[in-house]
Order: structure tokens, then C-alpha cells, then sequence
């Protein structure tokens, strides 16, 4: 059934802004879902879907109808497939890194290099999250979502998903068209560990069995070391993307700056690690009022107290500037930016 609450939306953002919306409804299953878009018929320039609020700078009020697919439950599906594998039925209301524990109770593995990222499990495939060398696409079997304008569920397989980094059809032609409501993923009852990444490698030295959940305990213990808690400096993780470059320009910078940190994606493209643009600008710990860049990761930008959605833009404005003006590289954000309307940094 819906369930209409006060619409502060200060406790649904890790970023502990304070800002409000028009109405805030959480729905606990796809039925109330879709008897309220009967029912009420809203435009779909009204509504805004909300998940953990980890993603998100939300600017003062947002003259929007928030919605929220808090549904529950964890399902195990047995594949008799002959493959390794066993899928999982998640519901988008699920919190992530509860899904991730639980799968690796239950002796799965599979999401052990994306645990502890925020957020809930309708949020993942959006911006196909990932970390330590794994994507969730590398694990997405479908999802179940609603469409706003008429109610109907929808499957959408991986390839109608159209991942990429950090990027999703749901991101681009359906943006603020559907509201996920299931997630389903592919796990492994023998693990096939990833752990290539630098960091991690050396954090699981010396270990002579490797299991899910070492993994697992690895990303936390690097997570946990880097990355500052929302629940005690609000952020909302890295707030750009790491830009990615043609091989000329990425040649340009090398000769202008050789310690570069960069690496090939193919096709003659480099990605290049946004913390060190931001570092080399000289802007690691810059902080105007209560707004800033995090000290210690220059990707993350952090509310010290009071900081408003605006004095959080205005910081990410200046970083943004000051990256274009030394290196000719445009930043784009990562995070939602949510005011009167969906404003990008351009
Ligand atoms: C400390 C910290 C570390 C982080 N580390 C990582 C990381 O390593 N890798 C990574 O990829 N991300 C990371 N993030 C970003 C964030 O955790 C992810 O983007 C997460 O998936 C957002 O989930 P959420 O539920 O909070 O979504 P929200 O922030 O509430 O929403 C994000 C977007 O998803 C949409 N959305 C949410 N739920 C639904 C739904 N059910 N149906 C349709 N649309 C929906 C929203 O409209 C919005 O556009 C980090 C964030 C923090 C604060």
C-alpha cells in the first residue's frame, strides 16, 4: 500500500543536505505502484524516483513528487543449467551491501568486489555500479520495472540495459521513464576471484585461500580506509566521472605531465583518474565554508556540517573550472544534481 510521508528529504541523502520535495510516497510492492499511477495520473515531469539518496546533491526544494520502490525480499533461484551458477531475485528496495552479506552467508560469491557501496538494489543498474576491477553488468541477468506513463511491468534484459561506465539506458533515452522494482543476478558457488586491481592485490598478500569473503573484507577494509562514511562527513562517493580521452589528448597530457595517472579502455581511448586532475589542481582539501574536497580522496566532495546543495554546486563548479583551465579536460558529474529541475555541470 502507499504510504505518503513528510517530505524533508535531509534523512535521504548521504550528503545530509537539507532540502524537501513536494510529497515523498514509498510503496512496498509493484501492485501500489501501479494502482497510484492509475489513480492519480501524474505528469511525468512531476516525479522524481528516489533510492538510498547516495547518488544524489539535492538542491533546496524540489518542486517534484518523490517516489520510492522500497521492496523487500531476497530470493535464491537454483539453475539446473549445468553452469556454476545460482541466481538471485532481489527486490529494489534491498540495501546493497545487505544483499552483498547475505549472498555471501548463503556461500555465493560474485558480489564480493562491490561491497559496501551505498544505495539500494533498484538504484544499481542506473549507473551500472562498480568498483575494484567488477561492474554489475558482469553479473546482471534482468530487472523488473514499471513504467511511469502507463503501469505496465517491463522486462529489460541486459542488452536492453545498454551498460557502459557508469551509464545506462536509464540514463539516457529512459531517464525518469521507469521505476525499477526487481533485480535479478547471476552468482557462482565457486568463486572466480577478481583481484587484479592494485590496492587489493596487496591487501590479500600473503593470504593462501582465497575466499569470497576475504575478498569481500579486502574492498571493506580499502573502502573503509579511503572513503569517508556518510553517516560522518555527508558525500555522495566520487562526484565526477573519471573523464575518458582520445589517444591525443591523452599523448598531450603525458608529455605535459608524465606522472599521469591513465589507463587504455581500447578503441584508441584512455581513462583518466579524475582524483589526480583534481589533486594536481591543487584543490585535495579545498574547502569554502562547509563545503569541500575530501582530503584524503579529491574525487569526493563533502558536506563538513551546513553546507547547502548550493554551496556543494558552487565547490563542484570550481573544481570543474579549474580542471578545464589547467589540462582542457571537461568534468562531468556522477551524482544527480536535482533542483527545480535536473541541472548538469555545462
Ligand atoms: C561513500 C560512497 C561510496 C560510493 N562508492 C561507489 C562505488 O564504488 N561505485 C559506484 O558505482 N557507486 C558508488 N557510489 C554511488 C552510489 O552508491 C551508487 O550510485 C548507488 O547505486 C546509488 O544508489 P541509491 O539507492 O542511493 O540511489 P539514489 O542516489 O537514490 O538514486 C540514484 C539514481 O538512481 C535512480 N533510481 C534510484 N532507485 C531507482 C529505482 N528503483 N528505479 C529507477 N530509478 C531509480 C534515481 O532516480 C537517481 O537517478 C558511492 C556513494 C557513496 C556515498
Amino acid at each position: 500500500m502507499a504510504n505518503s510521508v513528510p517530505a524533508s528529504l535531509k534523512p535521504f541523502n548521504t550528503f545530509g543536505v537539507e532540502a524537501t520535495c513536494n510529497e515523498l510516497i514509498s510503496f512496498n510492492d509493484e501492485p501500489s505502484i501501479q494502482s497510484w499511477l492509475k489513480a492519480e495520473k501524474p505528469a511525468l515531469d512531476s516525479l522524481f524516483i528516489l533510492g538510498g539518496g547516495s547518488n544524489l546533491l539535492l538542491l533546496g526544494h524540489i518542486p517534484l513528487i518523490f517516489l520510492q520502490a522500497n521492496i523487500q525480499g531476497i530470493e535464491y533461484l537454483e539453475q539446473n543449467n549445468g553452469k556454476d551458477e545460482v541466481w538471485v531475485k532481489v527486490g529494489a528496495g534491498v540495501n546493497w551491501h545487505q544483499l552483498v552479506l547475505d549472498t555471501l552467508d548463503k556461500g555465493y560469491s560474485g558480489l564480493e568486489n562491490l561491497s559496501l557501496i551505498p544505495g539500494n538494489v533498484g538504484a544499481a543498474p542506473i549507473q551500472n555500479i562498480g568498483a575494484y576491477g567488477v561492474e554489475l553488468q558482469e553479473r546482471f541477468i534482468n530487472l523488473q520495472a514499471i513504467e511511469l506513463a502507463t503501469g505496465h511491468i517491463q522486462e529489460f534484459s541486459a542488452e536492453d540495459c545498454q551498460f557502459g561506465y557508469r551509464d545506462s539506458i536509464f540514463k539516457k533515452e529512459l531517464k525518469g521513464r521507469f521505476v525499477i522494482t526487481q533485480v535479478t543476478l547471476r552468482l557462482n558457488k565457486n568463486l572466480q576471484p577478481h583481484i587484479e586491481y592494485g590496492p587489493l592485490k596487496q591487501e590479500l598478500e600473503g593470504e593462501t585461500s582465497i575466499t569470497a569473503k576475504k575478498v569481500s573484507d579486502a574492498v571493506i577494509a580499502i573502502r573503509q580506509s579511503k572513503l569517508p562514511d556518510p553517516a560522518q562527513l555527508g558525500n555522495a562517493g566520487s562526484f565526477f566521472k573519471n573523464p575518458i580521452v582520445t589517444e591525443e589528448q591523452y599523448q598531450m597530457l603525458l608529455d605535459a605531465f608524465p606522472e599521469l595517472v591513465a589507463y587504455s579502455v581500447g578503441s584508441g581511448h584512455y581513462k583518466i583518474a579524475a582524483g589526480w586532475l583534481i589533486e594536481k589542481a591543487g584543490l585535495k582539501g579545498y574547502r569554502q565554508g562547509d563545503a569541500g574536497v575530501h582530503e584524503k580522496q579529491a574525487l569526493v566532495l563533502v558536506n563538513y556540517g551546513h553546507a547547502s546543495g548550493q554551496d556543494i554546486l558552487q565547490v563542484a563548479g570550481q573544481v570543474r573550472d579549474k580542471v578545464l583551465e589547467l589540462f582542457g579536460v571537461k568534468l562531468e558529474p556522477e551524482v544527480w544534481i536535482i533542483g527545480e529541475q535536473q541541472i548538469f555541470l555545462s
